[in-house]
């Protein structure tokens, strides 16, 4: 399909209003409703939702049609998200499953990888997920520890991994392994698609602070994968790896083409600075009014920034590593909302965290993951080492590993 031959983003989006109001379930108001305590069942309600698109016509919209998409722009994607506001939508599907897994197979996997992977999500038969960190710490991704070693037509892991988003939920994980412990460490890994309920995997739900269990940890023991599962090429995984973290910087920061539908969905639904002032009726304080400005303020920028960096990396304007920009000002920007929350709601968030938190308790339970912003998706302080090393051409930092054999690499204390 040629920029001529496509349907005009007009009629692409009068023919999306026209569908989703006949097809898909409305929502009570324009916010995703909180995941429900039960959330196998949000997960059974994405992937039927997902097929609902795709029986429709309007799944994929920026994956190739080869590989059950519509091949359609980032516009049409905009119009859809856009006609959307209102219906339910299969939200949680957006990431990791399409933004950053799919989009990474899309850029390095093989044909097969892309025909089956990809049609399997859009379709909505399929959830993907991202096997990086490690319990030995997930900002050195270069230096993991998991193995991969050569068995006949296939390999063998063995380690560990721990943080991965939603994982008990999904049918593969991008999974990140040393291959070759003979070479530096960015050279000796391999990027590997491994089904999540393969021989050998053990997975453990992790409950955070905020009491929901949407992280697990899993234990790789002699899990045997076919050749078949190496995603780029053998010992050239690091190439992967920084693609598909291009791709979750990028989706973190608003730019991906690959997110259908707005919001988050949460179990406990983030309440924005204006909501909470008009809760607390302060809507007449002066200084409540400055601090909003200063959440409505940082919000514009995010946004403006968030366009300007996504057009100038489509077109090759910036390097791709400028997504780190967008990743770091995510964080700020939730972080900054999380603390005037905080700030204007005052010593009520202490109390009312219970079964019906109320708008003070859904503040409180907010805050308590405040720090996740600025650690998912790579640390900001990791971001911050990308954009000067890389976009402003400042000295790279120290690093003895960086060309040594990785088995002379000195592990743990
Ligand atoms: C919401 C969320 C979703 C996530 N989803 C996934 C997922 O799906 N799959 C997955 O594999 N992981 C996932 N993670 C894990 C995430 O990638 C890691 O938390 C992150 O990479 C940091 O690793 P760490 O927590 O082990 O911290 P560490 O690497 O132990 O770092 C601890 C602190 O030291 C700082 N630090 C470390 N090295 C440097 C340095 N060289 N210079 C300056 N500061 C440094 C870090 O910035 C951080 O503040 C997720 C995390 C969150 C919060």
């Amino acid at each position: 399909m040629t920029e001529s031959t496509m349907e005009s983003v007009e009629s692409f989006r009068l023919r999306a209003r026209a569908w989703l109001a006949e097809n898909m379930p409305r929502q009570a108001g324009d916010e995703p409703p909180p995941l429900s305590d039960d959330d196998t069942s949000d997960w059974i309600r994405a992937r039927e939702l997902q097929r609902m698109l795709y029986a429709g016509g309007f799944a994929g919209i920026c994956f190739p049609q080869e590989y059950g998409g519509l091949g359609l722009t980032r516009a049409h994607q905009q119009a859809f998200t856009e006609e959307s506001i209102g219906y339910e939508m299969p939200l949680p599907l957006n990431i990791p499953t399409f933004a950053i897994c799919a989009a990474t197979l899309l850029d390095m996997g093989t044909e097969e990888q892309k025909r089956d992977r990809i049609g399997a999500a859009i379709r909505g038969e399929e959830v993907l997920c991202q096997f990086l960190s490690e319990p030995r710490g997930g900002s050195d991704l270069a230096g993991v520890t998991t193995r991969a070693d050569r068995d006949g037509d296939g390999w063998i892991l063995n380690g560990a991994k721990t943080w991965s988003t939603s994982a008990y939920a999904a049918d593969w994980g991008l999974c990140l392994a040393r291959t070759n412990w003979e070479v530096p460490k960015h050279r000796g890994l391999t990027m590997f698609l491994v089904p999540t309920k393969a021989p050998g995997v053990t997975m453990n739900r992790i409950r955070m602070v905020n009491g929901v269990r949407e992280f697990c940890e899993e234990f790789f023991d002699d899990v045997w994968v076919p050749d078949s599962a190496v995603v780029g090429e053998v010992d050239a995984g690091w190439t992967v790896a920084s693609r598909q973290l291009f791709h979750e910087r990028n989706s973190m920061g608003g730019g991906s083409p690959y997110v259908s539908g707005r919001g988050h969905p949460r179990t406990v639904p983030k309440v924005t600075p204006l909501e909470i002032v008009r809760a607390c009726g302060r809507t007449e304080d002066p200084r409540i009014r400055e601090l909003v400005g200063e959440y409505l303020a940082m919000a514009a920028v995010q946004r403006q920034t968030s366009d300007r960096v996504t057009r100038a990396v489509g077109t090759g304007a910036l390097d791709p590593a400028a997504v780190s920009l967008i990743r770091l000002l995510h964080a700020e920007g939730a972080q900054l909302s999380d603390d005037l929350a905080v700030r204007i709601a005052g010593a009520g968030v202490a109390t009312g965290t219970g079964a019906e938190p109320g708008v003070a308790g859904r503040v409180a339970i907010g805050y308590l993951m405040r720090q996740s912003a600025s650690l998912g998706g790579g640390s900001t302080e990791m971001a911050r080492n990308v954009i000067s090393e890389r976009l402003l051409g400042m000295p790279r930092e120290a690093a003895p590993d960086r060309d040594v054999p990785f088995k002379q690499v000195k592990q743990g204390r």
